[in-house]
C-alpha cells in the first residue's frame, strides 16, 4: 500500500505520488448500524412523530442519563446551543472565565448568552489553569466554563474549590469527553451542569446534536422549557428561550451509535497505542498521553511538535503530510483571542496567555479510526520519522524549488 521513502524526492510535496490514494481526515464520522437506524427511522414514520421531544429523544436522554450517572440529560439541536441555554438559564451577567485554547463555540456560546468572556491561560495538560484562573478573576467574575480538552478531565476540585470560596458558578465543555471519567466518574456530572456536542465528527454523534447534563432538578426544568421557546404547555410561555429541539430522525442516529460505541472506542484505543508505539522515539514529536486509570474515548491522537528537536516546524510537518493526503490538523490554532471578535475586543489577551500561544504553534490532531487501520498509523509515523531524519535534506530542496 505505502511508497518506500528512499530520499526527499519520494516526498509528494516534491511531486512523488502521495502515501495514500485519497484523504485521510481528522473526525471522520464513525456510525453504527445503518440498518438498525432505518428500523428506527420506519417506527418514526409510523408514529408520524418527527420532532418536539419524541419517544426517540425521551429514549436518548434517559439512555445517556444512565450511562454518565446523572440525574438529567436534556438533548439540543447541536453543542453550541447546548452550551448557550447552559449559560443563559441562570440569568447571570458578568464575565466568565474561559480557555483561549478551545473551539471557537465555547466563547461565542458565552457572548451569545450576553455574558463577556474572559480568557485563561491553561497548563502543560492543555487544560484550565486554576492558578491562572484566580489571576482573572474580578468583582464581575460570575462563572467559570472549563474544558475536558481531548476527553480529559479538568482539574475539577481545585476549580470547584475556587468557584465555592468566589461564589462563582462552575460549568463545564464536554464537547470532546463523551465517555470519558474523572477520578473513576463518568464527566457529564460535575459542576452546576456540562455541555456535549453530538455533531458528525465526534465519537458519538447525531448529525448534528448536544447535550447538557446536571444534577440540578431546577436548573434541568428551566433548560427544558428555554428549549422549547419557554413554552410550559400550549398557550403559557413562563420564559424566555428559543429553539433549542433535537430531530427524531438524528436521536435515532445517536440510539444507533449508543450502541456501536463501545466496537468504536475500543478501534479508536488501538490506533492510539499503535500509534505511541510507533512514533516512540522521534526527536521533537511527543504523543499526549492518557492516565491509565481513567476511560477515555481516544477520539484525538494529538502530538506536539518541539520545531527544534524535529528540525522541522509544526506547519512545515504539515505541508509535507497534506501533500500525501495526511489531513492532519492544528487544532485551535491561532488561539480564540486571536479570531475575531475576540481579538479586537481583548487586543492584550495574548501577553497573560503565553502557554496557549506556544501550544497553538505546537499541536498536531493526527487522522485515526477505520479510515486509517493501523497499517495506516505505523505508515504515518513512519513518514513523520523520515521527516526527522531528512530534515536538512528537506530544507535544501524547498530552498533549491522556491
Ligand atoms: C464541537 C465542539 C463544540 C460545538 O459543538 P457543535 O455541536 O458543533 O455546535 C463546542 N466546544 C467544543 C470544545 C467542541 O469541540
Amino acid at each position: 500500500m505505502t511508497k518506500a521513502l528512499e530520499s526527499e524526492a519520494s516526498l509528494a510535496c516534491f511531486s512523488a505520488p502521495p502515501l495514500f490514494p485519497g484523504p485521510l481526515f481528522v473526525g471522520r464520522p464513525q456510525s453504527g448500524s445503518v440498518d438498525h437506524f432505518f428500523d428506527r427511522l420506519r417506527d418514526m414514520f409510523q408514529r408520524n412523530q418527527l420532532t418536539n421531544h419524541g419517544p426517540l429523544v425521551q429514549e436518548l436522554e434517559a439512555a445517556v442519563a444512565d450511562r454518565l450517572e446523572v440525574k438529567h440529560a436534556i438533548a439540543f439541536c447541536n453543542g453550541t446551543v447546548a452550551l448557550e441555554m447552559m449559560l443563559k438559564a441562570l440569568d447571570l451577567k458578568g464575565e466568565v472565565i474561559v480557555p483561549a485554547f478551545t473551539f471557537i463555540a465555547t466563547v461565542h456560546a458565552i457572548r451569545s448568552a450576553g455574558l463577556t468572556p474572559v480568557f485563561a491561560d491553561i497548563g502543560t495538560n492543555h487544560l484550565l489553569d486554576p492558578d491562572a484562573v484566580e489571576s482573572v478573576i474580578t468583582p464581575d467574575t460570575v462563572a467559570i466554563l472549563g474544558v475536558h480538552t481531548w476527553g480529559q478531565g479538568c482539574e475539577v476540585e481545585r476549580l470547584q474549590a475556587i468557584s465555592e470560596q468566589r461564589g462563582l458558578k462552575l460549568f463545564f465543555d464536554a464537547a470532546h469527553a463523551f465517555d470519558c471519567t474523572h477520578r473513576g466518574r463518568p464527566i457529564g456530572g460535575f459542576g452546576a451542569a456540562e455541555a456535549f456536542s453530538l455533531h458528525a465528527t465526534k465519537v458519538f454523534h447525531s448529525f448534528e446534536g448536544g447535550l447538557v447534563t446536571t444534577q440540578d432538578d431546577a436548573l434541568a426544568d428551566r433548560l427544558r422549557l428555554m428549549r422549547n421557546f419557554g413554552f410550559s404547555d400550549y398557550d403559557t410561555v413562563v420564559c424566555g428561550g428559543g429553539n433549542g429541539k433535537l430531530s427524531e430522525p438524528a436521536a435515532a442516529m445517536a440510539l444507533t451509535n449508543l450502541e456501536g460505541l463501545a466496537d468504536v472506542i475500543s478501534l479508536n484505543r488501538r490506533m492510539w497505542e499503535t500509534y505511541r508505539a510507533s512514533l516512540d522515539g522521534i526527536p521533537g514529536v511527543s504523543l499526549l498521553g492518557f492516565d491509565p486509570g481513567e476511560r477515555q474515548n481516544h477520539q484525538y491522537v494529538v502530538v506536539e511538535i518541539d520545531a527544534e528537536d524535529f528540525r522541522l516546524s509544526r506547519d512545515e510537518l504539515l505541508r509535507i503530510l497534506h501533500a500525501e493526503n495526511v489531513l492532519a490538523r492544528r487544532y485551535f490554532h491561532p488561539g480564540c483571542h486571536r479570531m475575531e471578535p475576540y481579538r479586537t475586543l481583548d487586543p492584550r489577551a495574548g501577553a497573560r496567555l503565553p502557554r496557549t500561544d506556544l501550544l497553538c504553534e505546537r499541536v498536531l490532531v493526527l487522522p485515526t479510526g477505520g479510515q486509517v487501520a493501523a497499517d495506516g498509523a505505523v505508515a504515518i509515523a513512519d513518514l513523520i520519522r523520515f521527516c526527522q531524519r531528512g530534515a536538512a535534506a528537506i530544507r535544501t530542496r524547498w530552498g533549491r524549488d522556491a
